[in-house]
């Protein structure tokens, strides 16, 4: 039987925690669809045409740490606003999503575009600051020398072009619950993460 658990949210609010502590908990599979817009961007940074990139993606290509990288987070919101590449990739997000045994996948239009009859949708945020501040520290853990100002820029140029785009802008869905992980501890997020999972699976 499925069951979709549908997580969106601006970059590093906390999705991924979120959403391998439910795969975790419950026995769901986890798709991070982040990672299929990176490989587009990462082809494209490679030389490649975005739509001819995301038309002949692998699944084994997103198993690949160069695509952690800031340059490639850019590179992917910007080959998101492309419609055609869009487009390309929800085939295989739809299949993802309707596994036996339930799926949880994190985005930015998992449920107002590609699964808008998830089970469960999650729309989790936290200040910009926040938000780069984290990514200073997650940056900072791995030894990548950056400075706070360059990422609290950074976020806020990609919220602005994943919000402001006609194609699947960034937006809760109207039936979303909202995680605002800002002055929460990932424990307490994730706590939260899970009574809506299982009421509503306990309901259904
Ligand atoms: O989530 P992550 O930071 O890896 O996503 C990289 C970029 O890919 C986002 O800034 C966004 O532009 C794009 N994206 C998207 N739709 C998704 C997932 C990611 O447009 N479902």
């Amino acid at each position: 039987m499925s069951f979709t658990v549908a997580i969106d949210g601006p970059a590093a609010a906390g999705k991924g925690t979120l959403a391998r502590a439910l795969a975790h908990y419950f026995g769901f599979a986890y798709l991070d669809t982040g990672l299929l817009y990176r490989a587009v961007g990462a082809g494209v940074l490679a030389g490649g045409d975005p739509v001819a990139v995301a038309q002949t993606l692998d699944p084994s290509d997103l198993e690949n740490e160069a695509l952690r990288t800031q340059a490639v987070a850019e590179a992917a919101s910007q080959v998101a606003v492309i419609a055609e590449v869009r487009a390309a990739l929800v085939v295989f997000q739809r299949e993802f999503a309707r596994r036996d045994g339930g799926a949880v996948l994190d985005g930015r239009d998992i449920g107002t575009v590609i699964c808008p009859q998830a089970d469960v949708k999650l729309f989790v945020t936290a200040s910009p600051e926040t938000r780069a501040e984290r990514r200073f520290l997650e940056l900072d853990a791995k030894g990548v020398v950056t400075d706070r100002a360059a990422i609290l820029a950074e976020v806020r140029a990609r919220d602005a072009r994943d919000q402001g785009r006609a194609e699947a802008p960034l937006v809760a869905a109207e039936d979303a619950t909202e995680i605002d992980t800002t002055d929460l501890t990932a424990e307490e997020a994730v706590m939260q993460a899970i009574t809506i999972v299982a009421e509503r699976r306990r309901t259904s």
